[in-house]
């Protein structure tokens, strides 16, 4: 049996430091409260993450990006393990809840007081404001999103440049490596520095195992804390809360901890998600990819189900994506600086399932998309090559099984449309997660209220992007710390008129 290594208390404990876990912990350590944050990673310090991606990936994401969901076509769901969560790897890319979705969530799952208009729009200009949330620049954008931005043009599609909170981005193109002038607002530099200057206890590299419920209310965490270097469990903890327990481990991982501390129904249902690929063009000028915002334009498409953004890859990464073997691969890698990449992400209707895998700390996660929505992934692929072409490219890489490697005519393009897609033709992966432990107010529908408090457990609360009902067709990180900062706002209320 593993001994007791760390016990402490606090008035709220949070478990996981990403969108959710930080805002949590920024509203309420600023109204005061005592609070502990437990995170599985490590704080890894912007000066000290390495640049070279083998090891950036090993050190910031969750079994170095190689976690999968399983059955017959696994795909890729990446995500931040370490102080920062997700935050700490993505792009900044900024968007605020789309009005269609708002009203959905209201009229269909009674969570007027969570998204109600002038309170959201509140809570998005104080986090714009904190977060530095401003449109990236043409003279930072680089190569790769400036050909996007042309072909929009050119082909008379809603581009525009992105919001990202990264008022001071130099154009690195390392947002994976961590912002190395830390102009990125990840939470890692922004809300969980500023929680802990407000008095917060951060205790990494301690996985929460369960939540402790005592007459039927959240009293605690219990958990594993973890060897720095191995991962593996060296001990164990327990964190004991006053007045509130916080779960904020993402998508994957909250449904996970609730199903081991006894919560059953809808916990871990309705997991959505939007998948997205991408496809690389070769252009006869040099694109120069290393150089410019890591994300800078994007072509959101959401009436027809899908977004394109403009995506920089480290060259190591960009060399998979190049077709052929040998020679001919080898003749491809000379010309690394002549590509674009440009990615597509998918709202896909199909609803998928997390649960805790048999006999392991892992993670079971099913998703199979729908044939409509391969349906979608085929005409977001179908257009990247249009906009390719139309930017000048002269051969574009699909990634697609079955047809041609090397498209060389705009005409090859109708090959993609009228392919019948499966997910065994396409490389997918997926970084935008939702839903798992959904809000709403009926308790036979949901697994929390619109306050976030579990319907079946007093004082137990989840603010991540679980708690969403529905995917939105727009990146996530704002939404979700929008919603926290509300529902986190009114928990620190009521705590200090219970006090
Ligand atoms: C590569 C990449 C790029 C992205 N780009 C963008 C973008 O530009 N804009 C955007 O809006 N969204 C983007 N996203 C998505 C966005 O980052 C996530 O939607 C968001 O961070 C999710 O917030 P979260 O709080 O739900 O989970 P996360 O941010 O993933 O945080 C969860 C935290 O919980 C910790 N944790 C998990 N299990 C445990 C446990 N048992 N005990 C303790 N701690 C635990 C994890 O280590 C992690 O730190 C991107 C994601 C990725 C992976």
């Amino acid at each position: 049996m593993a001994r007791l290594m760390l016990e402490d208390e606090a008035d709220f404990v949070v478990v996981g430091t990403g969108a959710g876990g930080a805002t949590a912990a920024r509203v309420l350590a600023g109204a005061g409260h005592s609070l502990i944050m437990l995170e599985e990673g490590p704080l890894l310090k912007t000066a000290e993450r390495p640049k070279e991606l083998i090891h950036a990936m090993r050190r910031a994401m969750r079994d170095f990006g190689t976690f999968t969901t399983r059955g017959m076509h696994p795909f890729p769901l990446l995500q931040g393990r370490c102080v920062g969560g997700s935050t700490a790897i993505n792009s900044g890319i900024i968007w605020r809840t789309p009005e269609d979705v708002r009203r959905d969530w209201i009229d269909n799952y009674g969570l007027e007081e969570l998204v109600e208009e002038k309170g959201l729009d509140r809570a998005f200009d104080i986090i714009e404001d904190e977060l530095g949330v401003v449109e990236t620049a043409e003279e930072i954008s680089g190569n790769n999103a400036l050909r996007m931005k042309m072909a929009a043009q050119k082909l008379g599609l809603p581009g525009k440049a992105m919001a990202r909170n990264a008022k001071d981005c130099e154009g690195r193109g390392e947002c994976l490596q961590g912002c190395p002038g830390e102009a990125r607002q990840s939470m890692d530099v922004s809300y969980i520095p500023r929680a802990m200057r407000d008095g917060a206890r951060l205790h990494t590299l301690c996985r929460a195992m369960k939540v402790r419920i005592e007459n039927g209310r959240a009293v605690g965490v219990e958990g594993l804390v973890l060897d720095r270097d191995t991962r593996k469990p060296v001990g164990k903890f327990f964190v004991r809360a006053r007045r509130g327990v916080i779960i904020a481990a993402s998508v994957v991982w909250t449904p996970v901890i609730l199903r081991r501390s006894g919560l059953r129904g809808l916990v871990g249902e309705r997991l959505q998600l939007h998948p997205g690929s991408a496809v690389v063009g070769r252009f006869p000028e040099p694109i120069s990819m290393g150089t410019g915002a890591t994300q800078a334009y994007e072509i959101p498409m959401r009436e027809r189900g899908f977004k394109i953004e403009s995506l920089t890859l480290p060259p190591e990464m960009l060399a998979t994506r190049l077709p052929g073997a040998g020679p001919a691969w080898q003749k491809l890698l000379t010309d690394l600086d002549h590509y674009a990449q440009w990615a597509s992400i998918v709202r896909m209707k199909a609803h998928g399932t997390v649960r805790p895998a048999f006999a392991s700390h892992d993670a079971d996660v099913r998703f199979t998309p729908l044939d409509r929505d391969l349906k979608v992934m085929r005409e977001a692929l179908a257009t990247i090559a249009k906009l390719m072409f139309a930017a000048g490219a002269t051969e574009v890489y699909p990634g697609i099984a079955r047809i041609p490697q090397v498209l060389t005519d705009p005409s090859q393009v109708r090959l993609i449309e009228e392919l019948d897609l499966t997910t065994a033709d396409i490389h997918m992966m997926c970084s935008h997660l939702f839903g798992t432990a959904v809000a709403g107010r009926d308790a036979a529908t949901s697994v929390v209220g619109p306050d976030l408090q579990a319907h079946d457990v007093r004082d137990l609360y989840v603010m991540d992007a679980s708690v969403f009902p529905t995917n939105m067709g727009v990146n996530p990180q704002h939404t979700i710390m929008a919603l926290v900062w509300r529902a986190a706002e009114r928990l620190a209320e009521r705590a200090r008129a219970a006090a």
